[in-house]
């Protein structure tokens, strides 16, 4: 149908009976329709004009051929629509709201559709035939393409259900037992499916299991939970797995979801899995395709991914890997190390980060795989490494002896960052006392604030000593572990200690018998002379720091503040931050020092401002927070290179 055509057909006049059918119809109607039969060439086609009632005008007409249709709209504007009746009439209402002009029009338009329907039923039937085919079409073209994709993913190894149960579910082993008499235990073991019998005697007391605790089973020798018969109704373990395989233009990962019952029956469980994603990479792009219904109809298979399933964090099937990436940019990407030694990590986020930072290839081979895993996994890069840097020093800011006690422990994301934390204060824990902070999960930066007074052992100890109270006394609605709350409360007491100038050296400041009492104690005295403490304090450090920090060079020099004050002026007249309280506090603190830079020949006008912590410069900001000039960048590495590697020890002389 061409439409410079369709528009010269003369529009039909507005039926006599419009009149009539207004008056007895209800109320909801709003058109009546009048067809015409209409020769173009060979083909018939069939116009319906529809008129509103209340404007007693043609308002649109809709031409009919036997394979399409399409709506001509002549008011309010001219202008051509594809939408089918159902939409351009209120969809709800159908027939109410339309109806034909007489018996001619109804029973015409029947005859065309060869309907046996009502005429609206008969073209509303046309058009959304129609448009289903098209949306076939439309879905076939595009399932055409994913089939054709999925063509070459062949079958999955033989022993991979075997591997499955075995290390992606190696968590899933039980001993249920059912205790026979006062010493005897009998079992069956879920992972060699053998019984077990264990005689507790004076010399095993071990054998005395209880439920839900983790033991080994004396047949097979694996690590087994033990669940007793009768208490365990349902244990139900879920694991995600993942497959690489070869493709002609690169490789694809498959991500499966296995499930393991176990029901009353715990010596047959119910194992199954089912694929659910598939990743292909080609290049450097990644196509993701998901096991689902296809857009909006009930068909279950692959389809583009929408991101449905969580499954990214997975167990990586190890045997294929080296071949499958052996022609691939991902050839020492250790892909294969990582996946033999975690349980789990993100594969498609670690190929990304590898990309991008190749050395994470370095932290694999150093054998840090639970850093590698946990950062490519959960978090983002956030624990402070320089993925970009050169060695251990410069990427994770640590020393060798640092990467030593990482290597011995695995260490995740935080371990490294209590190291870190520790090691800023001159601190290297030992490796019983890190694993302990970490199972306490303290927070770092307030252990290492508590370690510049206390030694890691007498932190432990009094912890243990209070930990009944703090359990006890424990915030519901806080977060954080009851030792972490205690190392919190712990740290604001010593720092006020250091403000009211305390001997921090004496055990009866240190370890006072009821922290809660004394911390809010001395929060109360800080609060009543904060201003004179702060001031006191910072006088107090303008000698020792002049003696060990004055510097001059250039027609530059360097000095401490003689005062809070004169921080906070500072601060005022360059227009930053450094006038704050918190800066004050850290410096009156014994944390983080601030030094003026000035004009030899202006020694009293604020120019540039340094924040000095633990040996380092830590900003160094002159006005409106502007950064440093060449001329301060070459006078503060001439300072630097005179306080030396000495810097940090002459801090720790205030500590
Ligand atoms: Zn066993």
């Amino acid at each position: 149908m061409k439409k410079k055509k369709l528009m010269l057909i003369e529009i039909e006049k507005i039926p006599e009976e419009i009149d009539t059918l207004q008056s007895k119809e209800v109320n909801s109607l709003e058109y009546v329709y009048l067809s015409k039969l209409y020769n173009e060439g060979n083909e018939q086609i069939l116009i319906v004009t529809f008129y509103s009632l209340e404007e007693k005008n043609a308002v649109f007409r809709v031409f009919f051929n036997h394979k399409t249709f399409i709506t001509e709209f002549l008011l309010p504007e001219h202008r051509w629509s594809e939408s089918t009746l159902n939409t351009l009439i209120d969809c709800w209402h159908g027939s109410d709201v339309a109806i034909p002009t007489n018996q001619h029009t109804e029973k015409q338009i029947r005859k065309f559709f060869s309907s046996t329907d009502n005429s609206y039923e008969a073209m509303q039937k046309f058009q959304r035939d129609l448009r289903k085919a098209q949306m076939d079409r439309r879905h076939k073209r595009e399932t055409d393409v994913i089939d054709e994709k999925m063509k070459p993913v062949g079958s999955l190894p033989k022993n991979f259900e075997t591997w499955l149960n075995e290390v992606a579910l190696n968590f899933s082993r039980y001993i249920y037992y059912k205790r026979k008499t006062n010493r005897i235990i009998k079992g069956y073991c879920t992972s060699c499916s053998g019984q077990v019998e264990f005689i507790i005697t004076k010399e095993t007391p071990q054998l005395n299991v209880r439920h839900n605790q983790p033991g080994k089973c004396p047949t097979c020798n694996k690590k087994v939970t033990f669940k007793a018969v009768g208490r365990t109704t349902r244990q139900y373990d879920t694991a995600t797995a993942a497959y690489m395989q070869k493709t002609d233009t690169g490789f694809l990962i498959r991500y499966f979801s296995v499930q393991k019952k176990y029901h009353e029956h715990y010596w047959k469980p119910e194992f199954s899995f089912s694929e659910l994603v598939r990743a292909f990479y080609d290049n450097n792009s990644v196509v993701r395709y998901e096991y689902t219904y296809f857009r909006n109809t009930h068909k279950i298979r692959w389809c583009y991914a929408n991101n449905i399933y969580n499954l990214d964090v997975a167990c990586l099937y190890t045997r294929n890997i080296q071949q499958v990436l052996a022609d691939t940019d991902l050839k020492y990407s250790c892909i294969y190390e990582l996946a033999k030694n975690t349980d789990k990590f993100n594969i498609n986020r670690y190929i990304y980060a590898y990309r991008y930072y190749p050395a994470y290839e370095y932290l694999v081979k150093l054998r840090l795989y639970r850093l590698v895993a946990g950062n490519t996994s959960y978090s983002s890069n956030s624990n402070g490494y320089s993925l970009n840097g050169n060695g251990i020093q410069q990427v994770l800011g640590i020393n060798r002896l640092q990467l030593k006690q990482m290597q011995r422990l695995n260490g995740s994301g935080n371990h490294l960052s209590l190291i870190k934390n520790a090691g800023d204060v001159g601190v290297s824990l030992k490796d019983a006392h890190l694993e302990l902070f970490m199972k306490w999960r303290i927070n770092h930066y307030r252990l290492a604030s508590v370690l510049r007074y206390v030694t890691p052992k007498k932190i432990i100890k009094y912890i243990n000593q209070n930990m009944a109270y703090w359990e006890k006394n424990k915030d519901k609605y806080s977060f954080q572990s009851p030792a972490s709350d205690f190392v919190d409360h712990w740290d604001d007491y010593l720092q006020n200690c250091v403000l009211l100038g305390y001997d921090m050296k004496s055990s009866f400041i240190l370890f006072p018998r009821d922290l809660k009492l004394r911390h809010d104690e001395v929060m109360n005295l800080v609060k009543a002379e904060k201003k004179e403490l702060l001031d006191n304090a910072i006088s107090s450090l303008f000698e020792p720091l002049y003696t060990h920090f004055y510097f001059a060079w250039r027609g530059m020099l360097i000095r401490p503040p003689t005062s809070a004050d004169e921080i906070i002026t500072e601060g005022h007249k360059l227009h930053h931050c450094v006038g704050t309280g918190s800066y004050i506090e850290n410096m009156a603190k014994d944390r983080c020092y601030i030094f003026f830079i000035r004009n030899a020949k202006h020694p009293d006008k604020p120019f540039f401002t340094v924040a000095f912590q633990n040996g380092r410069v830590l900003q160094c900001r002159g006005k409106l927070n502007c950064a440093m000039t060449n001329e301060v960048k070459s006078f503060i590495k001439k300072w630097q290179k005179k306080i030396g590697g000495t810097a940090h020890e002459k801090q720790e002389l205030f500590f």
